[in-house]
């Protein structure tokens, strides 16, 4: 695996390799890799003659408060699971090589990004649709994997490659969880060991909405309530939303279609958890 930390150094090799007809496939992370994450990459491998990891933690994706400096590192067990799924071009820059002083341009994506996580987080899309955008115009993959863990940030990315007319492939893959139905999240290493087991009220919650549905419930209210009533019987949890919105423009829905997914924020403690389940679709496959 060979590892480039400067930004023309990653732009000219992976232009090389497009010279020569190589196909680019390309997982952006923050590091701190999980399953979920090396599913990605194992996808990528699959799809691409060359694969291509990159990790930064993008300080303009954080608000204020939130966790960017303690956010969990370990570059050299990344490096080490990395090279074990076969990754080809680790890109690891430094912040000052994606944002020089005088950065001042930003890309946005209106009506997909004020609702659910913007609402908690403003300024959070933007600063990944901004890296993200940066990132493709460097590697310039012919696809990009996202996981549908981070249901809105897919939808968002979706539609930034659409509208800027990036000839991208993107694909969004299944969500990785634990043996015990937790989704995976660098940010679960957060969570205190009674939390731990009190985070588990998301899975439960999906599987409960599951079962609503596959009962013939289709109002979202109903299956709303049943949902936060669920979240609520723990101690530590405290809802940021719980909402039923349509897959592809996120907009709220009354009535439950196979267009229909339920997304969560949840506060465990002090750690935001995310979850999310398509109602028509099985969870545990
Ligand atoms: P992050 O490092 O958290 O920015 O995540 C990098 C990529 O991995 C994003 O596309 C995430 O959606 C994806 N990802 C994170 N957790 C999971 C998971 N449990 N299952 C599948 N993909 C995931």
């Amino acid at each position: 695996m060979e590892t480039i930390r400067q930004v023309h150094m990653m732009q000219g090799r992976c232009e090389e390799l497009r010279r020569r007809g190589k196909r680019i496939a390309f997982v952006p992370t923050m590091g701190y890799l999980h399953e979920g994450h090396l599913s990605l990459l194992r996808e990528g491998r699959r799809r691409g003659d060359v694969l291509a990891l990159s990790i930064f933690v993008n300080p303009i994706q954080f608000g204020a408060g939130e966790d960017f400096a303690n956010y969990p590192r370990n570059l050299q067990r990344d490096k080490e699971l990395a090279v074990a799924v076969g990754t080809d071009l680790l890109f690891l820059p430094e912040k000052e090589a994606l944002y020089p002083g005088g950065f001042a341009t930003h890309v946005e994506v209106s009506g997909l990004t004020e609702d659910l996580c913007g609402r908690s987080r403003p300024g959070h899309f933007r600063g990944v649709t901004t890296v993200v955008c940066k990132l493709f115009n460097i590697i310039h993959p012919h696809v990009a994997l996202f996981g549908c863990k981070d249901f809105q940030q897919l939808a968002v990315i979706r539609r930034m490659a659409r509208d800027l007319d990036m000839d991208i492939q993107v694909l969004g893959m299944p969500i990785v969880r634990e043996a015990d139905g937790l989704a995976m999240s660098s940010r679960n290493v957060y969570l205190a060991p009674q939390e731990r087991v009190q985070a588990l009220a998301l899975i439960d919650s999906l599987r409960l909405a599951r079962r609503l549905t596959v009962a013939g419930e289709t109002a979202a209210a109903v299956i709303i309530d049943a949902v936060q009533q669920r979240i609520l019987r723990e101690p530590a949890a405290r809802i940021d939303y719980v909402r039923i919105c349509h897959q592809d423009t996120l907009r709220e829905m009354d009535s439950i279609t196979a267009d229909s997914v339920l997304l969560l924020a949840v506060y465990v403690g002090t750690t935001r958890l995310i979850d999310n389940h398509i109602l028509g679709e099985e969870i545990d496959p």
